[in-house]
């Protein structure tokens, strides 16, 4: 499936507070997307959901940094988005359904659009994926994503 990488606690917000727009220069693929948590925590992005938009947002050391949170489908783009959660002068990637997983998976992030094995068909996640960052880099995991086959369905 297709990953992207956002700074915390933007990548909690959409899957804990109803963020369903992300801002950026780009437009992200159509379709189902897996959010992965970057190392990098915004403070002054916090400071503001706290103060402006009165959400509880956790503080660092109380987050899985650098790991996958859940699954989301991007189902449209605007620039004109009337959300709260929607700034000025960039894309608005209209968000729905996120599904956030039972429990964060360490996983680097990559810059753009990269790809992790999680099954879009049936959503299966490999065992594999489990381990830590250096052993899955070792068994291939992190670069061959790309080609990997789902052993629960099968898909490619
Ligand atoms: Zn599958």
């Amino acid at each position: 499936m297709r990953c992207v990488s956002m700074w915390e606690p933007w990548a909690w917000c959409i899957f804990r507070a109803g963020k369903l727009v992300e801002n950026r220069p780009w437009k992200l693929p159509l379709g189902a997307i897996v959010i992965q948590a970057a190392k990098r925590y915004d403070e002054s992005g916090a400071r503001y959901l706290r103060q402006v938009m009165g959400i509880a947002v956790p503080e660092a050391r109380e987050l899985v940094m650098g790991a996958l949170v859940g699954v989301v489908r991007v189902v449209g783009h605007t620039r004109e988005s009337g959300s709260p959660w929607a700034q000025p002068d960039c894309w608005h990637n209209l968000l729905a359904d996120p599904q956030e997983f039972p429990r964060r998976i360490p996983w680097r992030g990559r810059q753009g659009v990269f790809w992790v094995p999680i099954c879009e068909t049936c959503g299966a996640v490999p065992e594999t994926m489990l381990l830590t960052m250096p052993e899955a880099e070792r068994a291939g995991w992190v670069y061959a994503a790309r080609q990997w086959r789902c052993q629960a369905c099968g898909a490619v």
